[in-house]
């Protein structure tokens, strides 16, 4: 497998496609409330990793609240 990653911004990624390491590009996609975070090979567009970022920005927080006082 390639390196390790947690919460650092990867830049580059083995592309099983291309054999070598490769940048990425990010493309997001909400999934049930959490929003996905796809990382596609710069070159042959394969997924080579994705994670999961949690809403934490001030909409994400509103809609909690918004939820709760409507309960
Ligand atoms: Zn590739």
């Amino acid at each position: 497998m390639g390196r390790q990653f947690n919460e650092f911004k990867a830049s580059e990624l083995h592309c099983p496609k291309c054999g070598v390491s490769q940048p990425v590009r990010e493309r997001a996609s909400a999934l049930h409330g959490s929003q996905t975070i796809e990382l596609l090979c710069s070159r042959c567009a394969t997924v080579v990793g994705h994670h999961t970022v949690i809403d934490h920005s001030l909409g994400g927080k509103l809609a909690k609240l918004v939820g709760k006082l409507l309960k």
